[in-house]
């Protein structure tokens, strides 16, 4: 048995996952598909929350959102609170071991199922934002791209005194507010066209780009194994790649606390803490002894 289990604890599942995980970073070319149990670490709560609790109501779609100046003012209003989060999170031990192991090789790509930029943050400059980013910001009428930096500073001054208090923070950078407060936000316009400004994240209801899909269909064909990390594997966006994966025979092994859609795609399952899990198994890799 290798250290891992004896370090880690968990179940003798779990070990038998972490022996897999270290074996097949060292045979390289492994792709990671990350989701938003990689970020809690980092202080932005998953769709189940701190407490376990599913998050009340649904996110907004693109229909609505696109649809109407109360969708867009709701939207933004909360999406304002929630950008406190998310700009201040900073990369945990996760992102920081993934990034390691794409260095040494042993990472041959990254997919990122999270909008909140901390792949990159941590240097993965290469991961593919399957969902976009909540950093970058589109006008849907001439298409510009800003920086979600300066468009915050415009709502904070279009908004002084808009205070919200404590409000809990979705992954996709939605905080949940009272009507009252949503009604008074005040939404900034494109400043070259006068358009609506739209996150540069894919909403519900929207697909992802073709092309990024696409080229994250060529990683996984490429990989010699693929990672999930941190995901329940909820939206088809995301399993499609562990089903393709797995169609082509290729191994895959899912890190994750809690069951997912992909548990019978998977050659093994690891139900630990991501951050300490990474960075054990990344100690185990440069060793270069699985047991060592
Ligand atoms: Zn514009």
């Amino acid at each position: 048995m290798g250290v891992p289990a004896r370090t880690l604890g968990g179940t003798a599942a779990d070990a038998v996952g972490l022996e897999a995980l270290v074996r097949l970073l060292a045979g390289r070319g492994v792709v990671v598909l990350s989701g938003a149990g990689l970020s809690t670490e980092s202080g932005i709560p998953d769709y189940r929350g701190e407490t376990g609790s599913r998050r009340r109501g649904s996110p907004m779609t693109y229909q609505e959102f696109t649809g109407g100046e109360a969708a867009r003012r709701r939207y933004w209003a909360r999406s304002h609170v929630g950008w406190r989060t998310i700009a201040r999170a900073e990369p945990n031990a996760g992102h920081r071991a993934v990034e390691q192991l794409r260095r040494s090789g042993h990472v041959s790509a990254v997919i990122t199922q999270n909008v909140d930029g901390l792949h990159r943050a941590a240097g993965t400059r290469t991961a593919v934002e399957l969902h976009g980013g909540l950093h970058r910001v589109v006008c849907l009428g001439c298409r510009r791209g800003s920086s979600r930096e300066e468009l915050d500073r415009r709502l904070e001054a279009l908004n002084a005194g808009f205070r919200a208090g404590s409000a809990r923070v979705n992954p996709d950078g939605d905080a949940e507010l009272p009507q009252a407060l949503v009604d008074g936000f005040r939404v900034a316009p494109c400043t070259a066209c006068g358009g609506v400004l739209k996150p540069d994240v894919v909403f519900f209801g929207e697909t992802v780009p073709k092309p990024r899909v696409q080229r994250c269909y060529e990683l996984v064909d490429a990989a010699q194994a693929l990672v999930v990390l941190g995901s329940s594997l909820t939206v088809m966006s995301g399993l499609r790649f562990v089903r393709h994966a797995a169609r082509a025979g290729t191994p895959v092994v899912i890190v994750n606390q809690g069951a997912t859609r992909g548990d019978d795609l998977a050659e093994a399952r690891v139900g630990l803490p991501l951050g300490a899990v990474l960075t054990e198994v990344a100690r185990q890799v440069r060793a270069g002894s699985p047991s060592a």
